[in-house]
């Protein structure tokens, strides 16, 4: 984008001049702390019991999130989602990825949550897929022989409950391209809460013959 180039750098959290994410707000960034699920990485009390993700999560393996989305980082994702400000793709998925090789989570493909058509002309990006390419680059792995659609609209998850966003986005996407023949796939997305979406998507990529599906999200929401 243009304006990137002529626009110096400036804070997604704070908007102060001279880089994409300051010290300051990243000293204020809370990462998420054990014990977390094992299953789907949200904090819990202890660490003999899963949260109960797993009669609702069938499809992903695990899902981990790198930080609370809280703070600075819930200013900086909304600015990077909403706004147009594609550069924190970068700050943003340099986070996910120090927390990968923290919970040494390889795999051979990463595979963003696709938008919607019409949500992604609307918003002329998809900011899952921007965090996607950050992390091949990082990762360097290859774009995948095909591309996860989003087949039907739905409307936000947000302000619903998991019973809702699990019916919300059942059946809603599906895999485009070559059978993915038990590969390992990191799905990505910006922010995750009850991993319904997430889970919705890992469904269509086993159903296309892949092996397991780690979800990953820069945020979790806690609920
Ligand atoms: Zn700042
Ligand atoms: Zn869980």
């Amino acid at each position: 984008m243009l304006l990137d180039l002529i626009l110096p750098p400036r804070c997604g959290g704070c908007r102060k001049l001279g880089s994409w994410l300051c010290d300051r707000c990243r000293s204020r960034i809370r990462r998420l702390e054990e014990p977390l699920c094992r299953r789907c990485g949200v904090e819990v009390a202890s660490t003999r019991n899963e949260c109960g993700c797993r009669a609702r999560l069938t499809s992903l393996t695990r899902l981990r999130s790198a930080v609370a989305y809280e703070g600075p980082i819930e200013v900086a994702v909304h600015r990077f989602k909403y706004q147009g400000w594609r550069r924190l793709a970068e700050p943003l998925a340099l986070l996910l990825a120090e927390r990968l090789v923290v919970e040494g989570v390889a795999a051979q493909t990463v595979v963003a949550v696709p938008l919607h058509p019409s949500r992604m002309r609307q918003r002329g990006f998809n900011q899952a897929e921007l965090l996607a390419g950050e992390l091949r680059k990082r990762l360097f792995l290859a774009a995948p022989a095909g591309v996860l659609v989003r087949t039907r609209s739905t409307p936000p998850q947000v302000g619903h409950d998991r019973r809702w966003r699990l019916e919300n986005v059942r059946g809603a996407f599906e895999w485009r391209g070559s059978p993915l023949d038990g590969e390992s796939i990191l799905l990505i997305d910006d922010v995750a809460t009850t991993g319904a979406t997430l889970d919705a998507c890992a469904s269509a990529l086993r159903s296309a013959g892949s092996g397991p599906v780690t979800g990953v999200s820069v945020a979790r929401v806690n609920v």
